[in-house]
């Protein structure tokens, strides 16, 4: 189905990105239903010359879906199914799914699931594509680290859209396609209408070939307001949280079983929160949780509300995210730590959160990271991080178009003053190690914010990038998939 302007659907469609600083205005929205109707999309597109895009879930906090320059834009929301595939030995989740919705049904019908993020609104097609990371990896390693095969539409150096599948196997001769998109990000290289899951040495029926979650788990948020909090409270804070995942973040730790994120937002939100959820079915679950408070905890004068919950995995992973209401205008950017922040880059975090004239909603989100994921080798997956144990992400939300200049501003301040020694960015060195795909942030590429001296494509992929590199050449020649950070052929 082609939706276009006039059309009373097409104010939906062209909405349904996450960030609304950023709406789509194609000349034609497909809806599509199958690998052949994008083939026939991105053939139209080559013929008549339009800039083509891909919306799955649309979470996107950059500009790379939503912008003027895209005139046919791909929805790929109707393709949705999770089966078995016997013919694969996999799980075939197609690109437009959620994933609540893949988590929902690999849990009901198989009893297992994969470790992607903890939003449940977020598509499979960007998330996956990206790397993808969430509440079970450090026990069971990133998303991608279970991605047996992809199908995905192409276009060649003659202009014909065909598709491909990809798949692990190391006598398959697109392997390399199939690995970039282990973490080389979504929209440059095609359209994956497929995806498969099997985690690798997996054998016998269905139920045996993805992780199973615990059945019961455990959230608890740990407040504690603003309005008590010094800026001594407040670096001791942050410094425990960095020390304790510094200390237990190895392969095998027994803090395996629990991911945390600390959402340090800033003063105008009044709190700051520590979430954690963990495996709730363990005899020393109470222990391990109990002991992790009190080491974030020590030394701080303020006493943190304490609020616990437990519930079955689905209950838990299919929570709604918290909305920022009209404040849904954003700017943010990620990277990764391999050691904590140091007392000065919290310094700089403290002045940005408690800044008098801040009007937006400010975040720094330190999430748990760590543990089996750093079990493959940078080269495993295109995806490089595999030594971090804190995935660190910035973000600004307001709601007024007027404040869009200030409120950028305000973010990369933020960004330029934490890691002002690395020219703006967490350049990969000893303490730091990059950027991340699925959190985007198009300064990376423009040398006026990156005064860095290392390229954005480095800066995210570090040695993962040439391959990447042969990949755009070989499958997208005519660099017909492009977007603000997407590789150009050379
Ligand atoms: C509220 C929120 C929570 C998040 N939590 C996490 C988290 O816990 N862990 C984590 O790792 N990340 C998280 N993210 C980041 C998320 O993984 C990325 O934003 C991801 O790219 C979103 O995918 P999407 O399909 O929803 O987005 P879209 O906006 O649809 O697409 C994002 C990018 O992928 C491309 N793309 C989309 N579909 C396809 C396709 N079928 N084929 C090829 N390219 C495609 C698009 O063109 C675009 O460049 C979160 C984001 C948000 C907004």
């Amino acid at each position: 189905m082609i939706v276009r302007p006039g059309d009373a659907r097409y104010a939906e469609l062209t909405h349904r990105g996450y960030n609304t600083r950023f709406v789509a205005s194609p000349d034609e929205i497909w809806l599509v239903h199958s690998a052949s109707q994008v083939e026939k999309a991105v053939h139209q597109a080559i013929a008549k010359n339009q800039r083509i895009t891909v919306r799955s879930g649309g979470h996107c906090f950059e500009n790379l879906v939503d912008d003027p320059q895209f005139r046919l834009l791909v929805d790929m929301s109707e393709m949705k199914s999770v089966t078995f595939d016997p013919a694969l030995n996999a799980f075939a989740v197609e690109a437009g799914a959620q994933l609540g919705e893949v988590y929902k049904a690999l849990y009901e019908g198989w009893g297992v699931t994969v470790p992607g993020g903890v939003c449940p609104e977020v598509g499979v097609g960007g998330h996956v594509s990206g790397g993808g990371y969430g509440p079970l990896s450090r026990r069971f390693g990133l998303v991608v680290d279970h991605l047996y095969a992809i199908e995905i539409v192409v276009a060649d150096s003659r202009g014909r859209a065909c598709t491909i599948v990809a798949t692990r196997e190391a006598n398959d001769p697109h392997r390399d396609l199939w690995w970039a998109h282990t973490g080389g990000g979504g929209g440059g290289f095609g359209i994956v209408t497929r995806f498969w899951f099997r985690t690798p040495g997996a054998t016998g029926g269905p139920s045996s070939l993805l992780p199973k979650p615990p059945s019961r788990m455990r959230e608890t948020f740990v407040t504690w307001p603003w309005a008590q909090l010094t800026e001594a409270d407040f670096t001791r804070l942050v410094m425990n949280h960095g020390a304790w995942h510094a200390a237990n973040s190895t392969p095998g730790s027994p803090y395996q079983v629990m991911h945390s994120s600390f959402q340090l937002h800033s003063s105008l939100a009044q709190t700051i929160q520590l979430e954690i959820r963990m495996d709730a079915t363990l005899p020393n679950t109470a222990k391990l949780h109990d002991d992790y408070i009190s080491a974030v905890c020590a030394g701080v004068g303020v006493r943190p509300t304490i609020d616990i919950k437990e519930g079955t995995w689905l209950d838990i992973a299919l929570e709604p995210t918290a909305s920022y209401g009209a404040y849904s205008r954003q700017k943010s950017m990620g990277g990764h730590l391999r050691k904590p922040l140091t007392a000065t880059q919290v310094g700089a975090v403290y002045r940005s959160l408690t800044d008098p004239n801040h009007n937006g909603v400010g975040l720094v989100y330190l999430a748990a990271y760590g543990c089996q994921i750093n079990t493959l080798s940078s080269s495993a997956r295109a995806i490089a991080q595999r030594d971090s144990v804190i995935k660190l992400w910035y973000a600004n939300n307001w709601s007024e178009p007027a404040d869009d200049a200030i409120e950028v501003e305000w973010l990369r301040t933020l960004r330029k003053n934490v890691h002002g020694a690395t020219g703006g960015f967490p350049v990969p060195n000893d303490q730091q190690d990059g950027g991340y795909i699925n959190y985007p942030d198009v300064d990376m590429r423009d040398p006026a914010q990156n005064t860095s001296g290392v390229p954005w494509y480095s800066l995210i992929w570090k040695g993962n990038y040439p391959r990447l590199q042969q990949v755009k050449n070989t499958y997208d020649p005519k660099n017909v998939f492009r977007h603000g950070l997407s590789l150009d052929p050379s």
